[in-house]
Parts: structure tokens; C-alpha cells; sequence
């Protein structure tokens, strides 16, 4: 008999979870607080679908430059210093995690490169459009050091499995002829894409629902419990017994993981992007079409469609706020002006989401302690990247249960 499982939140986590459940012949019911599916952190990032962005951030050299950054209202990193609890003990797990960087960093990018096969594959079985764009990503580097430090990135992803190259600022020019500045070099990596990820989500998200998937929205879970080996999920007014149930909640899986006896120390790490309307012929000329990753900004960019540039970045430790402060967009907007000067920047929609990170970068997926309790959440900067293989991944774990 197929189990019931509900999958909690409609991201890109969840859908494709639910996608992968349901393509196992499981009874599946997605819930999601917002109207839509990809309300929230899977609505407007960098697009990238990136192996060649799998390095994790534990390392001395974040440390450093977060440390240099504390001071400018405008860098890339930004850490309100009011001390928190929840803030205190996930920078002490990150710091802790500093000995696995080079393990951690093998590991993401083992999981990106396995993540393309499925995300390419449901896109074309179920025929979605999310301007896909197959043209590679070019990581951009204006200082030697950085490029240096690139160098020895690289040759953890190659042991990950992802070759990218090093390419002089000649060859730079030649793979985007749109970019302004001087650089010292850039590793290019052609196997990368990138994508909108609302547009795909929404897509899977209706191709769920063809395949029989309850899709629940504008339904707020607002409470999880264990019975017998299932689970109890009180949400929008009712309350059901599930088989299983799989946290994909975003940011708000720590605390739902807190009343299942699990403790997933997401932290919301607040980014923004800026998509510029590349209205007019002269825009449309003058904006990228190679996704681009500037290492001094550590900003990056995706051309979504002919009409759409996207450009995304920053990194703010600051609790649970949806803020879209001015002057954190403009540094985004000034890299637009700097480094594509002919593209318009009239009309610009400015957007903030928070990426739910856990301190050693890698997404919990699996079990959790109580039967029937699973998590697939946590995806941190690589959520787009890494979503459909660890869909995969805990659909399997779920599926072999029912087979016991
Ligand atoms: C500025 C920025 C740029 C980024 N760029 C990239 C990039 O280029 N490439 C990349 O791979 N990744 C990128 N990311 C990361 C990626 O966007 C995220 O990792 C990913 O979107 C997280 O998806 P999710 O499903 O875990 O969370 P979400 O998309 O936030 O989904 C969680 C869902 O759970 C729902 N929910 C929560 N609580 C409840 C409840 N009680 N009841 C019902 N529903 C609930 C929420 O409403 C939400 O819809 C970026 C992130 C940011 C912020």
C-alpha cells in the first residue's frame, strides 16, 4: 500500500520533493502558507545553477574578509552585532565545521552535478519553460590573489567531478563581450546554466498537481506532532495523520524541527537581487548573456530570457527580516552602471529573500530522529543548484521505508 506523506512548504525544496514522491506512487499533500508556490526565498535569486559556486564558505578567508567588512554599510557581508543566541551558537557551528571545508566542498559539488540530470529531465517531461540558458558561468577576478585562491577552489571541484578552466582576460572578453573592467583573469565553466527558479518551481508545481499531489496553499502549518510512529500535522483548521511527513520549510524548519526533538540550526541569511528590464534594443545589447560571478563583489548575474537581467548577492546575519533596505541595492545597481554602462537601469525590481543555511553549509536531508519525520532543507546559497538531487535523494529514503 503507498504511503501518505505531507511535504510542509512550497519552495524549490518542497516541490520537488513532492514531485519525486509522487513520481514513486506515494500519496503526497504539499502545504504552503502563501497563495502560490515560490513565494519566498525561490522567488527572485541569482538563477545560477551552479557547481562551480559548491565551495563552502568555511574557511579563514570569509572569517577575514567578514572581518574587514564590518565596518562598510555596503559590503558584501553584513552581520548585525547585537548578540542572539540562535546567532551565537550557529557561528560556533560554523566555526567548528572549518575542518571539513575541503570535505564539504567535494561533497556540494558531487551534489550539484547530480541535481542536473533530474532538474533537466522533469523540465522537459513536463514541458517548463524557465528560460533556461545553457551558456556556462564565468567567475571574474580582479585582483591576483583572488585568482590564485581560485586556482586551489578548482581543484577541489575537479575532485567533485566539475572541470572549469582558467581564461586570461582576452579570452574573458571573447565568452562575454558585454563586460566592462579590468581583470586580472576568470575560471569559466561550461557544463553551468541558469534559470528562473519561480517560473520553474510554479511549473513543477502544477505538474504535481496533474500527478495527483494535494496542493494545499494559502495553509499554514501550525503544528507537528509524533503518534505512533506517524505524524500529526495541524494545519489551516484541520488535522491529519500522515505516514511520513518531509520538512521543507525554508527558513522555518528549525523551529518546526524543534517540536519533532530535531535540532536543524538554520539561520536566515538575507541576500538581495535586482532585475533589470532590458526594455529597450540598446539594453538588451548591451546586458550579458553569460552568467557571471564578480569574486570582488561578490555579485552574480543571469540573463533571464532576451528582457530580463538578474543580479543578486550579499550576505546579512540579521535574524528574521524582510527588509529591502536602499542601500544594500545599491551596490547592486552600481555594479549594473560599472560594468554594463549602456544597459538602462530605469525600471528595477528590487527584492530580498533569506537563505536557510545551516552552519556547515550542507542541507540536512534524511531522517530525523522520530519515525516518519524527514528534512530536506538548509540548502543555504546553492538551494536552486542542489534542489532536484537531494528531492531524489530523500524520496528514495522515504519510498524504501514503505517497501519494508
Ligand atoms: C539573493 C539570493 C540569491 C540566491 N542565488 C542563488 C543562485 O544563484 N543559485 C542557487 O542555487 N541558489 C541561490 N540562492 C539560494 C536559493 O534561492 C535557496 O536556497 C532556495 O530558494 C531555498 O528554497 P527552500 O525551498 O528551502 O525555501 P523557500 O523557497 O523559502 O520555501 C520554504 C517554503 O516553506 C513555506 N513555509 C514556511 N513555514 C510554513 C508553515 N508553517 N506552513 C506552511 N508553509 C510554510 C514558506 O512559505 C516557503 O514558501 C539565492 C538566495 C538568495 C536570497
Amino acid at each position: 500500500m503507498s504511503r501518505t506523506v505531507a511535504v510542509i512548504g512550497g519552495g524549490i525544496t518542497g516541490v520537488t520533493t513532492a514531485y519525486a514522491l509522487a513520481k514513486r506512487g506515494m500519496h503526497v499533500t504539499l502545504i504552503e502558507r502563501h497563495r502560490y508556490a515560490a513565494m519566498e526565498t525561490s522567488y527572485a535569486n541569482g538563477g545560477q545553477l551552479s557547481a562551480s559556486h559548491a565551495e563552502v564558505w568555511n574557511h579563514k578567508a570569509t572569517v577575514l574578509n567578514a572581518l574587514k567588512w564590518m565596518a562598510r554599510r555596503d559590503a558584501p557581508l553584513l552581520l548585525n552585532p547585537t548578540p542572539g543566541w540562535h546567532k551565537l551558537s550557529w557561528f560556533a557551528a560554523f566555526l567548528a565545521a572549518m575542518p571539513d571545508y575541503e570535505r564539504n566542498t567535494i561533497a556540494t559539488t558531487r551534489m550539484a552535478i547530480a541535481a542536473r540530470d533530474h532538474l533537466f529531465a522533469w523540465a522537459q517531461e513536463e514541458n517548463i519553460d524557465f528560460d533556461h540558458r545553457r551558456a556556462g558561468i564565468l567567475h571574474v577576478y580582479r585582483e591576483r590573489a583572488g585568482f590564485e585562491r581560485a586556482a586551489r577552489v578548482s581543484r577541489l571541484l575537479a575532485q567533485g567531478g566539475l572541470q572549469r578552466r582558467a581564461v586570461t582576460p582576452h579570452e574573458m572578453r571573447a565568452i562575454e563581450p558585454a563586460l566592462h573592467g579590468d581583470f586580472y583573469g576568470g575560471y569559466y565553466t561550461d557544463s553551468d546554466s541558469t534559470g528562473d527558479i519561480h517560473k520553474f518551481t510554479s511549473g513543477l508545481a502544477d505538474a504535481c498537481a496533474r500527478l495527483g499531489v494535494a496542493c494545499r496553499y494559502d495553509t499554514q502549518v501550525t503544528a507537528l506532532a509524533r503518534e505512533h510512529g506517524k505524524v500529526r500535522v495541524s494545519a489551516g483548521g484541520d488535522s491529519t495523520v500522515f505516514d511520513a511527513v518531509v520538512i521543507c520549510a525554508g527558513t522555518a524548519s528549525r523551529a518546526m524541527a524543534a517540536t519533532l526533538g530535531d535540532h536543524v540550526n538554520v539561520y536566515p541569511v538575507k541576500g538581495y537581487s535586482i532585475t533589470v528590464q532590458l526594455d529597450d534594443d540598446a539594453s538588451r545589447a548591451a546586458a550579458p548573456k553569460v552568467s557571471l560571478l564578480d569574486d570582488a563583489t561578490k555579485l552574480v548575474s543571469s540573463r533571464l530570457g532576451e528582457d530580463r537581467l538578474r543580479v543578486a548577492g550579499t550576505a546579512e546575519f540579521n535574524g528574521i527580516n524582510h527588509d529591502i533596505r536602499a542601500d544594500r541595492i545599491r551596490p547592486l545597481l552600481q555594479w549594473v552602471a560599472q560594468c554594463f554602462p549602456g544597459v538602462h537601469t530605469r525600471k528595477v525590481i528590487p527584492w530580498a529573500g533569506l537563505r536557510p543555511m545551516l552552519p556547515d553549509m550542507l542541507p540536512k536531508v534524511g531522517r530525523g530522529k522520530a519515525p516518519g519525520v524527514y528534512y530536506n532543507t538548509g540548502h543555504g546559497h546553492l538551494g536552486w543548484t542542489l534542489a532536484a538531487a537531494t528531492a531524489e535523494l530523500v524520496a528514495q529514503q522515504v519510498a524504501a521505508v514503505a517497501q519494508d
